[in-house]
Order: structure tokens, then sequence, then C-alpha cells
């Protein structure tokens, strides 16, 4: 089947019936759903962006098994040139979302294809894992599938010094293995996307403090949205129901999130990639390399998203007529700071990639690991250089209703600044306030502090791969120490 429009994607989701609650309802069809179904127009929209004409041949790629066009953020890059093409798609994504909806389907499709690529690594554990992974992976290309995940184990407490929580009844573990698969229990953090995806991902970047070499919560598989036993708890929804005026982004980009819990759900065997071996499954995500690809994804919605906000700070300034103060262009330069090092380390990482032992082109780790964990602090300071810029401007925001209401002349003559009309100005700010002080721009800072892990363990990772010998050295030569 060639890459989906985004009616297939929507009819996809109707086809499968799931468990997923929001507000105390089961919810009835995730794809009508008032908190629910813009989130998914706008992902319907990017599967549309696969048959735009103009795009087409950018978007994707001709299937090494049917010859048909493919999503390319499938691919098993190669080349750099493959790595470019890759970046190129997901930017166009990015873009169309303002780099507000992270989990954008690319983001676990590159990291599904950078296991096809190492699939001799899940080999280690079992045969018939490594065949697993490369079915799936074509699987998931060949029907163009949406997947959320969910990595982290629902902590019952964080009192545990130095060891994450595995208390039995809480985190996901594999409570017995049948013929038919293996059935697993317990809760797991945070599903993005999820009601409005195929399938979920199951595995564990960070079981690593886990002693023993076999463990029943070592486990990485994915299975359909529908499987039995699987159940989403929503957090409410920032779509407030509001116009496209009124909430510009929340109206158009709410993924959710959710809890998922699995009430013995049983995982048929194809679909389990590891199981039980503790090492295997801490190390995936640096030896299969799957960690800087999924960076690589997420470089690409930096990129987007501090253009984005850049271009409304712009806008800003000229609308409320003081871009030319020092102060101002201080911040603003801080904004462009940050955009141009999001693009420098993307593109470093392009330039530096190497094949891998797998054969698989890799960005170079440093680069786009740094797009990562710099992201936790500056996205902060964006929003927080907004908030500067715009002071009492964010208040001064009436809603799309006002401007048909008794006071709409007042509105009209007050609001109205040296550059821009008063509705100009109310709509442009509104859209920041989605940015910067809604509940929705909210949750984007959130998300950017922790959706890749919390900020020390992405210190703790950067510090395990940096180079450091050179630069002690360096320094050591400067002492004039011998060794
Ligand atoms: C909006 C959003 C979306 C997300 N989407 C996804 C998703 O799609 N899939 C997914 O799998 N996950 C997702 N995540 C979850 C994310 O992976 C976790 O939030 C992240 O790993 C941090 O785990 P935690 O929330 O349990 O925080 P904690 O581990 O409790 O950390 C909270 C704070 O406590 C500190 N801390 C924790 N333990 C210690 C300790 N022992 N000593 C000192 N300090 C400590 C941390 O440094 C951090 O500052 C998402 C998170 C957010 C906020």
């Amino acid at each position: 089947m060639p890459a989906r429009t985004g009616q297939q994607y929507v009819d996809g989701l109707r086809a499968q019936d799931r468990e997923v609650w929001l507000g105390g309802e089961r919810v009835k069809d995730v794809t009508t759903h008032p908190g629910l179904r813009n989130g998914m127009r706008a992902i319907a929209a990017l599967y549309d962006m696969q048959h735009d004409p103009e795009l087409r041949d950018e978007m994707t790629y001709v299937s090494p098994s049917t010859g048909e066009r493919v999503g390319l953020s499938f691919i098993i890059p190669r080349t750099k040139e493959e790595l470019e093409r890759r970046r190129t798609m997901m930017l166009h994504w990015a873009r169309a979302t303002c780099g507000m909806m992270g989990r954008s389907p690319d983001f676990m499709n590159v990291t599904f294809a950078a296991w096809a690529g190492a699939a001799a690594y899940f080999a280690r554990s079992r045969p018939e894992f490594g065949e697993n992974i490369r079915r799936y992976h074509e699987y998931i290309r060949e029907h163009d599938l949406t997947l959320t995940h969910s990595l982290i184990n629902l902590q019952r407490s964080r009192t545990v010094s130095g060891a994450f929580n595995l208390a039995e009844d809480t985190a996901l573990r594999v409570m017995r293995e049948t013929d038919a698969g293996v059935v697993v229990r317990g809760a797991r953090v945070l599903a993005t996307l999820g009601p409005i995806s195929d399938e979920i991902a199951v595995y564990s970047p960070r079981l690593g403090r886990f002693t023993e070499t076999h463990s029943p919560f070592a486990i990485n598989f994915a299975i359909p949205c529908g499987t039995p036993g699987l159940k989403f708890l929503c957090r409410e929804s920032f779509d407030l129901g509001r116009s496209a005026f009124d909430h510009p982004l929340g109206a158009r980009f709410e993924e959710m999130d959710c809890v998922v819990f699995f009430d013995d759900v049983l995982v048929p065997w194809e679909r389990v990639f590891l199981l039980g071996d503790v090492e295997l499954v801490n190390g995936t995500g640096i030896t299969t390399h799957s960690s800087m690809h999924s960076a690589h994804q997420g470089a690409a919605k930096n990129v987007a998203k501090c253009e984005f906000v850049l271009g409304v700070a712009l806008l800003m300034t000229e609308t409320l007529g003081n871009a030319h103060l020092p102060h101002t262009e201080e911040r603003l330069g801080e904004l462009m700071m940050y955009t141009e090092l999001m693009k420098a380390c993307m593109r470093a990482s392009e330039a530096d990639a190497e094949l891998d032992e797998w054969g698989v082109m890799c960005p170079a780790a440093l680069p786009v690991e740094t797009t990562r964990n710099l992201f936790t602090t500056a996205y902060p300071r964006m929003v927080e250089i907004l908030q500067l810029l715009g002071s009492s401007s964010f208040m001064i925001t009436p809603s799309e209703a006002d401007f048909g209401g008794p006071l709409a002349p007042e509105i009209e003559q007050y609001l109205a600044t040296d550059t821009a009309t008063a509705r100009e100005r109310v709509k442009l700010f509104r859209l920041a306030w989605d940015i910067a002080g809604s509940a929705f721009g909210s949750r984007q800072v959130l998300y950017e502090r922790f959706f890749a892990s919390d900020p020390l363990t992405r210190a703790r990772f950067l510090n395990t791969i940096y180079p450091k010998g050179e630069v002690i050295e360096r320094v050591s030569r400067f002492l004039g120490r011998s060794d």
C-alpha cells in the first residue's frame, strides 16, 4: 500500500475500536471527539502532504519491497544524501505544525527504521526477534501506520535512591508466557498521540539501574491500540473548542498525552522484539543508534519551532513599535541565536554522519543530541522572552466574539497600533499567548523540558558519550603535566 492520505488515516482510526477515557467518559469515536478531532485533522493533513504533487517527491520514496511510494521517514538511510532527504521531509511536517506536534508520526518511524537496520542487534537475544523487527518495520512502512510509545514506568514512589521504581503492580511487567505470546500488566507514561495512533510501541531506555541480568520488566514490543486490555487515560484536552482566532494553536495541534494501563494484555510473539534481557533493552538506543535518529527528528521539530517563535516575536515587536529598542534587539538576538544553533547542529550532525556497524548512515551523536539537551532550557527561555516582549498586550486580547459585540467600536479604535489594526494585533497576541501562556503553551514548555527524559538523565547521557580525553589532555599539556 502506498503512503496514506489523511482520509485513509482517519478511516484506520475508525476501523479500530480502542479504550480511551477522557473527562470521566469512554470516548466513543476518537475521530469525532471535540477534544481530539482537531489534533487528528492536523495529523491527517500531514498525510495529505504526501500526495501534494509539489511535495510528493520530497515526502516519499520508492518502497524496496513493492516499488510504490511510501513515507520517507521510514527510510533506512544508507547515504548522507538519504539522511538529508529525510530531514527535508521531516522539516515539511514540522513546519506544517509550527513545531508544536513533537510526536508527528515521523518520530517513531525513524526509530523503527534504525532498529530494522540494526536487526542483528535484536537477533542477539533470539534469532526470531531480529526477523520480527525487520518485518514490523516493513509492515508499518507499507501500511503507513501512526505509532505512539510509552517508555517510562509509572513511579509509585520516588524515594528509592538511585533506582527507578519497578514496584510490582505498578511498573509494566511480563506476567506469563503462553504459546500465543507474552501477557503484560502494569502502567506506563506518557503516550502522547495515544488515542489517535494506530499502534503503541513499548520499550524502555532506563532500566539502567536495575541490576539483574534478566528481568520481567525488560521488554520491547508493539501492538495495535485496540488490543484488548489496553486502556488510555487522557489528561484534559487543551483544545477548548474555540475558534482558530481565539486559540490558534490549541484549536489545531492538540496531540494529547495519556497514561496507559495494560490489564493482562497479550502481546503476540511476532510483536516481541526483546524480552527479559536487561542489557539489550538498556543498550538499544545507543547501540542501534535509534537515539540519534530520533534526535534528528527532534532537531527538525526544534528548527521549525525556533523559526516560528522568532517569527511571532518579530511580528509582535513590529506591531507594538518597539523593534528598534536596544533591549528588544538583545532579546530578538537571543531567539535568532537559538534558531541558528539548532540549524547548525542539525547540519553538523548530517555533515559528520557516518555509516555505523549496521551499515546505516547515522547522524553524528554529539551535535544531534545537543539539540535535545539545549532545548530543555532554550525553549523555556524563548517563551520567557516572548512574555518580556509582550507584557500587557497578552492581556489585551478580547475574543473573536467581542469584535462582533457592543464594544467593537472601542476595540477597533483603541486597540489598533501604528502598524496594525485592532483585529490584527489581537489575532497575533492570541497566537503568542498560545505559545507563552495558555494551557497549550505551558504544556509545550513541559514537553520540551521532559519529552526526551528528564534533564538530569539527558545531561548524564551527554557526559557518557562526550569524548573527554582530548580536552583534558590539552589542559594537562598547558599545565605541563607529564601524563
Ligand atoms: C508533555 C510530555 C509528553 C511526553 N510524551 C511522552 C511520550 O510520548 N512517550 C514517553 O514514553 N514519554 C513521554 N513523556 C514522559 C517523559 O519521558 C518523562 O516525563 C520523563 O522521562 C521524566 O520522567 P518523570 O516524568 O517520571 O519525571 P521524574 O523522573 O520524576 O523527574 C522529575 C524531576 O525529578 C528529578 N529526579 C528524579 N529522580 C531523581 C533522583 N533520584 N534524584 C534527584 N532528582 C531526581 C528529575 O531530574 C526531574 O527534574 C512525556 C512527558 C511530558 C511532560
